[in-house]
């Protein structure tokens, strides 16, 4: 006889929620803001200029470009690879909007191509077959904090002519063949929202090597003006020509403390989520109905989510019931993600079900489970004495 779960009446694995996800803001990072607060420049001060050539460091690239948010960066990418009208960008369904959305934002075509059912991550054998002459960028997202399987699609971007964007809003501190994401693609997208690996509250970078696209991402944050305000004053020149459509996606100086403040730390971030990933892999490989992330292979994993699968044969009950009885015990699970052109949005846009068939079965079987580096070991073993309650109860 299994214990009653607390969806039935029973006593809850905790009493309050878990959240998924929680930035760790420590004393030191509430010191570098206030002290931010007290200089001369509140928007953009010396501070951005130091968070990005910090950012490009830890990532191996020649330029960061700090902008306003994840989804500016993205923007920002994709108008620096050229993405026009009526152009076309291929892109994973399963990702937030904003990847999908960015290739809108500049009048051009998402596509999407499915992905592995492994990994999740964007399949090149079907990027390959939905290329077609007005393609121009290719935009895998690294599913999870898993590197995507560059090494083909830069191949792929190569041989065509094409502009690889990498979505690695999940991957700050991911590693594919000993190379840090971000030094990987031709332009590699970061968020520093707060649930992010390193946070400015919102915020986003974009990384490349080419001196080009770097000059055209900090136009482009910047209304599309040639010169910015400090070299301006540094020339004495009166105005400033605006020779791109830009917008206002400048990060503060503000911000900027704050995200100085975390980056060093992201080594110790992602030991700590590696270290609650482990436990998951630990504590579930023998329960059935549940099928774990498979191993990095030649990668290094930033873990920014921990998805996981339920197996319908195994369980009496689909994800949706085993979703809300983990709820019910305390658990915040969480679900990444629907595939983006399911949204009704993109369904008024076209769109059909059916697309992309593997990313719509995960779809139907995902769920996250909560994986921050603030979790305490107490919070670890609630997540795994949960899940083991659920499944148990459920199972066939
Ligand atoms: C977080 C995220 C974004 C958007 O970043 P914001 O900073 O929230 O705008 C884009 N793509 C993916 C995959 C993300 O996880």
């Amino acid at each position: 006889m299994s214990e009653r779960l607390a969806i039935d009446g029973g006593t809850p694995v905790r009493a309050t929620v878990l959240p998924y996800a929680r930035q760790l803001v420590q004393d030191d990072d509430i010191a570098a803001v206030t002290a931010a607060l007290r200089a001369p420049y509140l928007t953009t001060g010396p501070r951005v200029a130091e968070l990005e050539a910090a950012f490009a460091a830890r990532v191996g690239a020649r330029h960061a470009v700090a902008v306003s948010s994840g989804t500016a960066a993205l923007h920002a990418a994709m108008f620096a690879a050229g993405v026009g009208r009526d152009d076309e960008v291929v892109t994973t369904p399963l990702t937030f909007v904003a990847t999908a959305n960015a290739a809108l934002y500049l009048g051009a075509r998402p596509v999407f191509a499915d992905v592995r059912a492994a990994t999740l991550n964007l399949d090149p054998d079907r990027v390959a077959a939905a290329l077609t002459p007005r393609t121009r960028v290719l935009a895998p997202v690294d599913f999870a904090g898993r590197p995507s399987d560059l090494t083909a699609l830069r191949a792929l971007a190569r041989a065509r002519g094409l502009v690889l964007v990498e979505d690695a809003c999940h991957a700050l501190g991911a590693e594919l063949d000993g190379r840090p994401v971000g030094s990987l693609s031709d332009l590699t997208v970061f968020s520093l929202h707060a649930v992010k690996h390193v946070t400015t509250g919102e915020g986003g970078v974009v990384t490349t090597d080419d001196d080009e696209l770097a000059r055209r991402l900090r136009r482009f944050r910047n209304h599309g003006l040639a010169t910015e305000s400090a070299d301006r004053q540094a020339s004495g020149a009166l105005w400033s020509e605006m020779v791109d459509l830009g917008f206002n996606y400048r990060l503060t100086d503000v911000q900027c403390a704050l995200g100085l403040s975390q980056l060093p730390k992201l080594g110790q971030f992602l030991a700590a989520r590696e270290a609650i990933a482990e436990r998951y892999v630990v504590a579930f490989k023998d329960l059935p109905g549940l099928t774990l992330p498979p191993p990095a292979v030649g990668a290094r994993h930033a873990w920014h989510i921990f998805p996981v699968l339920v197996e319908p044969a195994q369980l009496r009950v689909g994800r949706d019931t085993v979703f809300a009885a983990l709820r019910a015990e305390g658990i915040g699970v969480t679900m990444h993600y629907v595939p983006a052109y399911w949204h009704p949005y993109y369904a008024r846009l076209g769109y059909a079900r059916g697309l992309c068939p593997v990313a719509e079965d995960a779809t139907s079987r995902i769920f996250s489970l909560p994986i921050f580096p603030g979790m305490t070991g107490p919070d670890v073993e609630d997540v795994v004495t949960a899940v083991w309650k659920v499944l148990g109860h459920y199972r066939r």
